[in-house]
């Protein structure tokens, strides 16, 4: 699949890993609609991508948790750009002490989400949606048992949905990144000095990394219910179930 004037919805956008993503996928053509909470940052971010009069990107404000603005984000995206051919379930948060908010903004939004990106992507004739899973998501973060239960989930979530290649021409993935320096992850090493060392330990993946991984997401047209994991630096797999 070729990026370059492809309508792209990322959620949890504004900051951190989607921002990156908004900024490359912009970079490769694509018109990059973003929902999150975070108003000033999505509608700072968007500003960067229309100069000259030309509008690139559009910010939502869309609390992933809210189906009303789920539906408000799609039909946004299709009312400004004419379609959704790439969704991006991205928002996230870890909170060691919110446990139904994190089992909502982790695994149910991605959920409703995907539900609504395949009604989309099924009018394109296809598509492919990006399900922000980690590493957490295949060997368990003790400090974080509710957030590790989201991220297996979705992993597992995806990897059914593999039929869809075929029924709809509809690729679902799941990208696992390894400690990315955000905000997320400054929070959580702020709030407990074993995650502090566990962070110490793992090692830092640069942004850039998991960008190209959900690059290679994208265009790889045989990544099909997969994962790619890039856990640390200069180091990406492919996990497919079995
Ligand atoms: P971040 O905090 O930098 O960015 C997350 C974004 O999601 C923010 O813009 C925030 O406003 C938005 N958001 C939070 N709740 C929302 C909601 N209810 N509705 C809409 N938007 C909401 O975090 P990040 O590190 O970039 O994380 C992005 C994704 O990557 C998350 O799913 C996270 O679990 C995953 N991840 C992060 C790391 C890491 O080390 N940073 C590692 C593995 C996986």
């Amino acid at each position: 699949m070729q990026i370059k004037d492809k309508i792209v919805i990322i959620t949890g956008g504004a900051n951190g890993i989607g921002a990156a993503l908004a900024r490359r996928l912009f970079l490769e053509g694509a018109q990059v609609v973003i929902g999150d909470i975070d108003k000033k940052s999505g509608q700072e971010l968007v500003a960067e991508f229309n100069q000259n009069n030309k509008i690139n990107a559009i910010f939502v404000l869309c609390d992933v948790t809210n189906s009303d603005h789920l539906h408000q984000l799609f039909d946004t995206a299709q009312n400004t750009f004419g379609g959704v051919d790439i969704v991006c379930n991205n928002a996230g948060i870890a909170q060691a002490d919110s446990w139904m908010k994190t089992i909502d903004v982790n695994l149910n939004a991605v959920i409703k989400c995907t539900q609504l990106g395949i009604q989309f992507l099924k009018k394109r004739g296809g598509g492919a949606i990006i399900n922000t899973a980690s590493i957490a998501g295949f060997s368990p973060f003790n400090p974080m048992p509710i957030y590790t239960s989201t991220k297996y989930a979705v992993v597992g979530f995806t990897q059914s949905l593999r039929d869809l290649n075929d029924t709809d021409k509809i690729r679902v993935n799941t990208i696992a990144p390894g400690s990315v320096d955000t905000q997320l992850l400054q929070g959580l090493i702020k709030s407990s000095p074993t995650i502090s060392q566990i962070v110490d330990k793992l090692g830092y993946v640069p942004v850039d990394e998991v960008i190209d991984a959900f690059i290679k997401i994208i265009q790889d047209d045989k990544l099909v219910g997969d994962t790619v994991m890039v856990s640390k630096k200069g180091h990406s797999q492919i996990i497919s179930p079995n």
